[in-house]
């Protein structure tokens, strides 16, 4: 049965990087249809916080992801708070001193700082050079009662140590390169290594599905594994997202963590399948899918070993093909709260006019990749607009005026309008005029909107309804009549 685990520590919102692994461990367990664990990394108390703890909680439901165990559904292996199990922490250590594995270190971290700086200097590991592994009975005994505050380490046995990673393949590593490591800090809190250890021991994780950052922590908690009378877990490291600058995500490149993107209004659903993309493709190649039609063929050992870049751009065109085919009701409610900010339409529910705001969506739904941008689409439909002075040239150019007059002649006949009865009147103003293309229909555009782009006319005109656009209109020719 496969177990997996995400284990973020709160430290702050998570990142698109750190989601990412949280996508492959979720995948993974589904592939397998085994169990994907929340584990909250907070041993760390004065940069943990639980309202980061809430946010990405909330953060990754948003992204669809589900788990079967962690700290808000609870489960059989729980806590999943590492804040809250350091009396299991306490209890193991105990036992590794007890069992000889592990020993008091007195070094201070100012001796250790300036041992490390020697050791650079003379361009040696800056490896602890194990030196309270070994001390006598009688230094113990001096240490002990001088109460000096000491730290545990755990002892590193010199050797070569190998294991295979399922992206990675055989990867090997000089023991004798690194120190006895501390699993204990000297306030009594476990060392990152010794507490993901013992928790994917306890947790009976299978698979350690991670960042490539830390294959070098990996023989450290293979040795402690083995301390704890555990086989290994098999170990998948997944190569990093870089920017578009080829440097490791980060704020620099714009939005990086997850309530951003969401709050930006991209559909969860678009994010998550670029997410997978990155380090991954479906055989088909198919960039655009739905999980149900991808899990069956995810296999981890298949992902990429070389850094994925984060682009952007194909993001908000995969996210634009989301927004295009997405149900309008839906599309229509998560664009209701940036309409109401823009000061667009009521903040009172009651008085929106949805039957309007449906068409106002779906006529702009083409044109963007996320909600948001929904504001910079819509001013035509909710405000009065400013043509330029060069559009007011060309709105009185002598084609632009006959096509204009034609159009407001036939505006007359109509009671009303549809995306039918314009066409209608466009073909009218077409033979009338001799005017068609771009002659034809950018007057009507730029008088309408102010803009040679936007939605299509049709939805325009249908939207604004007859009165807006005798009014838009009629201001240009009469002006210049
Ligand atoms: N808390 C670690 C991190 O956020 C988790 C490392 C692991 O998955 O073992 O990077």
């Amino acid at each position: 049965m496969v177990r997996v685990r995400f284990a973020p520590s709160p430290t702050g919102l998570l990142h698109i990087g750190n989601a990412r692994m949280a996508i492959f461990n979720w995948l993974f367990a589904r592939r397998h249809k085994g169990t994907f664990i929340l584990r909250i990394e907070d041993t760390d108390v004065a940069r943990s916080e639980k309202k980061y703890m809430d946010q990405l909680i909330e953060d990754l439901h948003w992204l669809g992801l589900t788990w079967q165990e962690g700290p808000d559904v609870g489960g059989q292996y729980g806590t999943y708070l590492q804040s809250e199990r350091l009396h299991i922490y306490h209890d193991i250590c105990q036992r590794f001193l007890n069992e000889d594995l592990a020993y008091r270190c007195y070094c201070t971290p100012e001796e250790l700082e300036e041992r490390r700086q020697i050791a650079r200097l003379t361009r040696k590991p800056p490896r602890y050079d194990n030196r309270c592994r070994n001390l006598t009975d009688k230094q113990k005994k001096a240490f002990e009662t001088s109460g000096l505050s000491f730290t545990i380490r755990f002892k590193v046995p010199e050797e070569l140590l190998v294991f295979d990673d399922l992206i990675r393949g055989t990867c090997q590593f000089d023991m004798s390169l690194v120190g006895d490591f501390v699993i204990m800090r000297s306030d009594r809190t476990p060392s990152f290594h010794f507490a993901v250890a013992v928790d994917d021991t306890l947790m009976q994780i299978t698979h350690v599905i991670r960042g490539e950052d830390h294959l070098s922590n990996t023989p450290c908690h293979i040795l402690l594994f083995h301390a704890l009378n555990r086989k290994p877990p098999q170990f998948a490291h997944l190569s990093l997202t870089m920017g578009a600058d080829r440097t490791l995500l980060s704020k620099r490149h714009g939005a990086f963590s997850l309530s951003e993107y969401r709050k930006l209004g991209y559909l969860p659903e678009a994010l998550l399948n670029y997410m997978i993309l990155l380090g991954w493709a479906p055989r088909d190649k198919k960039e655009k899918f739905k999980i149900d039609d991808i899990i069956d063929t995810f296999e981890i050992g298949t992902m990429s070993k070389a850094s994925s870049v984060f682009d952007q751009q194909k993001l908000d065109w995969l996210s634009g093909q989301y927004i295009r085919e997405a149900d309008l009701e839906r599309l229509t409610n998560l664009a209701i709260p940036y309409l109401q900010a823009a000061g667009f339409i009521p903040t009172d529910e009651n008085n929106i006019n949805r039957a309007k705001l449906r068409l106002v969506v779906d006529a702009v739904r083409n044109n963007m990749s996320c909600m948001s941008q929904i504001i910079q689409e819509v001013d035509i439909f909710f405000k009065d607009v400013v043509v330029s002075e060069n559009h007011v040239e060309f709105l009185s150019s002598e084609i632009s005026q006959s096509v204009l007059f034609s159009f407001y002649r036939e505006l007359q006949k109509q009671d009303t309008l549809s995306p039918e009865i314009f066409k209608e009147i466009l073909k009218s103003v077409q033979n009338e005029t001799k005017v068609n293309g771009k002659g034809l229909y950018m007057p009507i555009r730029i008088a309408l909107t102010g803009r040679e782009h936007g939605p299509e006319l049709y939805n325009i005109v249908n939207i604004l309804g007859i009165n807006t656009c005798n009014k838009r209109i009629e201001r240009y020719f009469v002006v210049k009549k």
